[in-house]
């Protein structure tokens, strides 16, 4: 048993539902409980399309356990397959029905329906949606290319050079992130390197189209917690090459297209090189003319620009699945300028990549999916900018911290009306806007830390976002996010504008009473002149002086913090 209240993934039945939503002609009937279609809103509400998902229940209640709840199963078969005539079906179980064992791919394969029926065995005690999306995609495609496969050992014959190299698309799904406007950028990028899109999959894919597969030179492994396991077996299969790098960020697709240009022998040396056009020039009134030929990515230009040298060394967290978290970081690290203060992912098969970007970085990752683990990480990283999914979302509202999101898990805000793809060119300028958005512009950044009693502009604020000053993050190392009564009182003391310092002072003396108080934490207290110096550091990155300061005490047994504790802690940390 594990206490949940937020879970990163779905069960493993969603991500079935998610390709067999991405398709058209694949119908799945799912043995589940009355209740369970609540998973249909996800796709009519957060992605908002236009009808339900392709998915039949068979909603069995309470009082159907004592009868033939297998017969239910045959039925619901039955019906979808009249109503709907679907080219394939799959067939699963959710949670509760897996306790039940009615076996319904076993009942319905028994049912010889004209069509190819699949059956799911998605473990839903054990993984989760992303798990059972890349299972449901690698069976349905086996399924029907089994009778196909290269004879082992034979290679595929070479290509026809008079020919545009094919490549598929592997991976992108319905409710994926940002899936919809990547799939176009990639067609972009492989047009204009001459590459020919064959088949993308799943997403808009029908059964028909899963059979020409192996008509392509190589697969595009986009998104590899859905993909990895169906392009492994179609390399073993069709020796398909895999290509690799997903294109999130200006490097990194300029490592796609080197990456398609050896696996498929062309030469992208053109491509390559109008991506490294400088974009500075592009002011030029001429340039801007329709005819000009424009850099690839504004973003190398936007992140040169003076404007961006306040971000420089910007403490960011990074967490999300894998393949975003990675992405995000190269981005963060060698685009933008920023410091990774943390990264992690939830994605638990993918945990050794990421750990190696960690170490690279001097950090241990975080490989989990408990929030509350995650809330720890991030508070005691104390960043200035938090990249993640929904949840860091909250959990940097409540720290006070600016935040992005990058990955699933999602609101129904990330599938936006706008293009708004991640990858590609036009990927990395909306990376760009997103991720700087949240922060504080340089000019308010600067004049906050200069003038720090003015009426409006106070600390925290952000005019830009029209946000009231929040409570900055100034919790201990290891201490809950939801503060203590001590610690609010003290943040509220540290944070407070609107009184006189002796009052404010007053207040922490008060607040440092309460966290005396807290024998068990052990924590120093502050001196009210301590107090006031703190309160002289830009609140964004107070949160972690606060922090390196009170471990320096404790190391030292220095039970009252004063300005000279600060300083001396500042002095040994370098902060
Ligand atoms: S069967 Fe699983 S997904 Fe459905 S309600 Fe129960 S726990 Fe949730």
């Amino acid at each position: 048993m594990e206490l949940t209240l937020w879970t990163y993934e779905g069960p493993p039945h969603v991500g079935a539902m998610r390709v067999a939503t991405s398709m058209e002609g694949v119908h799945y009937v799912l043995h589940a409980p009355q209740g369970d279609t609540y998973a249909d809103l996800l796709f009519t509400m957060i992605e908002r399309r236009d009808r339900r998902p392709p998915v039949s229940y068979t909603t069995f209640q309470a009082r159907d356990l004592g009868g033939d709840t297998a017969e239910m199963v045959k039925t619901s078969v039955r019906e979808a397959y009249e109503r709907f005539k679907p080219q394939v079906m799959l067939v699963g179980e959710s949670c509760t029905a897996e306790l039940i064992q009615d076996q319904p791919g076993s009942l319905a394969k028994s049912m010889n329906l004209p069509i190819p029926v699949v059956s799911l065995d998605l473990p839903a005690y054990s993984k989760k949606e992303n798990w059972g999306a890349s299972e449901t995609l690698y069976h349905l495609v086996r399924s029907l290319l089994l009778p196909h496969v290269l004879a082992p050992g034979s290679k595929r014959p070479a290509r026809d050079l008079e020919m545009r190299p094919k490549a598929n698309i592997i991976g992108p799904t319905a409710l994926g992130f940002r899936c919809r406007d990547d799939i176009q950028e990639v067609l972009k990028l492989l047009a204009e390197i001459g590459v020919e899109a064959n088949v993308i999959a799943p997403l808009g894919a029908t059964p028909d189209d899963l059979m020409r597969i192996p008509d392509a030179d190589f697969n595009i492994c986009l998104y590899p917690e859905i993909a990895q396991t169906t392009c492994d077996w179609l390399k073993r299969s069709f020796d398909q090459p895999i290509v690799t790098t997903v294109p999130i960020g200006v490097g990194a697709t300029r490592d796609f297209i080197a990456e398609i240009g050896e696996v498929a022998g062309i030469d992208v040396s053109r491509a390559l090189a109008r991506s490294k056009a400088d974009t500075l020039g592009n002011w030029n009134a001429a340039r801007l003319s329709s005819s000009a030929a424009p850099g690839a990515s504004r973003l190398p230009w936007y992140s040169r620009s003076v404007d961006s040298t306040y971000l420089t060394g910007k403490r960011v967290f990074i967490f999300g699945d894998a393949t975003h978290a990675i992405a995000a970081a190269r981005i963060a690290t060698e685009e933008l300028g920023f410091t990774l203060v943390g990264i992690g992912t939830y994605s638990r098969k993918f945990a050794r990549q990421i750990r190696e970007v960690a170490k690279q970085h001097g950090l241990e990752a975080v490989i989990s999916d408990d929030y509350l683990a995650v809330e720890t990480a991030v508070a005691e990283a104390a960043p200035e900018l938090v990249l993640g999914t929904q949840m860091e979302r909250h959990i940097a509202k409540r720290l006070g911290i600016p935040c992005a999101v990058i990955s699933t898990p999602i609101h129904v805000q990330d599938v936006p009306a706008r293009y708004s793809p991640q990858m590609g060119w036009e990927g990395a300028n909306v990376i760009f806007d997103d991720w700087v958005h949240p922060l504080m512009m340089g000019l308010e950044e600067h004049l906050i830390g200069m003038f720090r009693e003015d009426f409006e502009f106070a600390e925290g604020h952000m005019s830009h976002l029209h946000t009231a000053p929040h409570a900055a993050p100034l919790q201990s190392a290891g201490s809950p996010i939801v503060a203590s009564g001590s610690e609010m009182a003290a943040s509220a003391a540290l944070n407070s504008e609107s009184k006189p310092m002796a009052a404010a002072s007053e207040d922490a003396a008060e607040a440092n009473g309460k966290i005396n108080g807290d024998t068990e934490t052990g924590a120093a207290s502050w001196s009210p002149d301590g107090i006031a110096e703190l309160k002289k550091i830009p609140f964004f990155v107070r949160g972690k002086v606060k922090r390196n300061t009170e471990k320096f005490a404790s190391d030292r047994g220095i039970t009252a913090i004063t300005v000279d504790t600060l300083y001396e802690a500042k002095a040994a940390i370098g902060q």
